[in-house]
């Protein structure tokens, strides 16, 4: 058997950034509590995506958790979320006390079907707050979403965990709502071991949150606290990683497309294979290669014969409506998610596969197709 083949695992740079960074927060002692590393990691990824501030939490979920508390989310507020989607996007909704609705998926972007969140606006007009998420890398269609959640006053939170490299008509994902995460975890396509990311052009706001983040000491002496705290910061020493990881981000979105260009090239022909949906105004990081299959071959076939072979693979996320824990909640859309999580699979996609890697990848997947 040959070596294991992961879906997508860390990869550190081959110049030690990463190592340098940490190294410097060894020497001067900056261990903890955050340091230079955590505030220029703030600053560096700022002005990569394009936005005016960030504060580095210990993961994507907090980022998400902190913004629902930013944008005023409470008990019994409604939010809306997409439906397809891993449940850390949904999870913070439910810790603030808050009720999701889920949104359905159209099968041109995979993410949010901005007919069914107009919809849902129409049955439930005053909501708080919004989140979108950009799947797998492809970017959810911002102009009409973005168009739609100013008519109902809703704020926009950007859930843009696996697209980090993504731009949508130029602009960076994750930059278009009120507030955008980012995720460092350790499939990500690039890892501070686990970390998160928030985002947003209002200052203030993010200041806040790292106040919250800290537990939220008032400024005095002894310990005072007026409000709730959370122990939500990152540390220093996992800031020097994201340093690193950032310079290398580039290489990696490059890496992704070439994988997805060559499954597309060698896979694409096969019957009933449909790879995920490009869009004109799409630059996506391609974090995972996907597609659907509607022929004879099925997605358990190609993940089974796979891991026979020590490769990794997975289905698509599986539709939050459809989960034990959120199903008593509503969801307003048709069977898209649902077709998309049935019929879909992830391919390998990690960034130190070879070309014979991906040879050996494609060889056993076209097997399935001579049988
Ligand atoms: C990974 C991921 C998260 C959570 O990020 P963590 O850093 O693991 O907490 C949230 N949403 C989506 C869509 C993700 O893929």
């Amino acid at each position: 058997m040959g070596e294991r083949i992961f879906l997508s695992s860390p990869h550190m740079s081959d110049e030690g950034y990463e190592m340098q960074y940490v190294k410097e927060a060894f020497d001067t002692n900056w261990i903890a509590p955050l340091g230079e590393n955590v505030n220029q990691f703030e600053q560096e990824l700022a002005s990569k995506v394009g936005s005016k501030s960030a504060a580095a939490l210990s993961s994507g979920t907090a980022a998400i958790h902190l913004a629902l508390k930013a944008a005023g989310v409470g008990k019994g507020d409604i939010v809306f979320c997409p439906t397809l989607t891993f449940s850390a996007t949904a999870n913070p909704i439910i810790y603030q006390n808050a009720i999701p609705v889920f949104i359905d998926s159209d099968y041109e972007t995979w993410n949010m079907c901005p007919k069914a969140l107009e919809e849902a606006f129409e049955k439930y007009p005053n909501v708080k707050a919004v989140i979108v998420v950009h799947l797998y890398g492809l970017s959810a269609d911002m102009d009409k979403i973005v168009e739609i959640c100013k008519k109902y006053n809703a704020v926009l939170i950007e859930d843009a965990a696996e697209s980090l490299g993504t731009y949508y008509k130029g602009k960076h994902t994750g930059t278009f709502g009120d507030f955008g995460i980012f995720s460092f975890n350790g499939n990500k396509i690039i890892t501070t071991s686990g970390g998160g990311m928030l985002v947003s052009d209002n200052e203030e706001k993010i200041e806040k949150t790292r106040f919250w983040a800290t537990q939220s000491r008032d400024a005095a002496r002894h310990y005072q606290h007026s409000e709730l705290g959370f122990n939500y910061r990152m540390s220093n020493i996992v800031a020097g990683i994201g340093r690193g990881q950032l310079k290398v981000l580039d290489n990696r979105v490059k890496k992704k497309n070439y994988i997805f260009e060559y499954y597309k090239r060698e896979l694409g022909g096969l019957e009933g294979i449909e790879f995920m949906p490009s869009n004109e105004w799409n630059e996506p990081n391609y974090w995972l290669s996907s597609m659907t299959l509607s022929g004879k071959v099925r997605p358990l076939d190609i993940m089974e014969v796979l891991e026979k072979e020590n490769i990794e693979s997975r289905p698509i996320w599986k539709p939050m409506h459809k989960q034990p824990f959120f199903k008593k909640y509503d969801f307003v859309g048709t069977n898209v998610s649902e077709n998309l999580f049935e019929n879909g699979v992830c391919l390998p996609s990690d960034t130190k596969m070879t070309d014979s890697d991906l040879a050996r990848v494609v060889e056993i997947i076209k097997g399935l197709w001579l049988k």
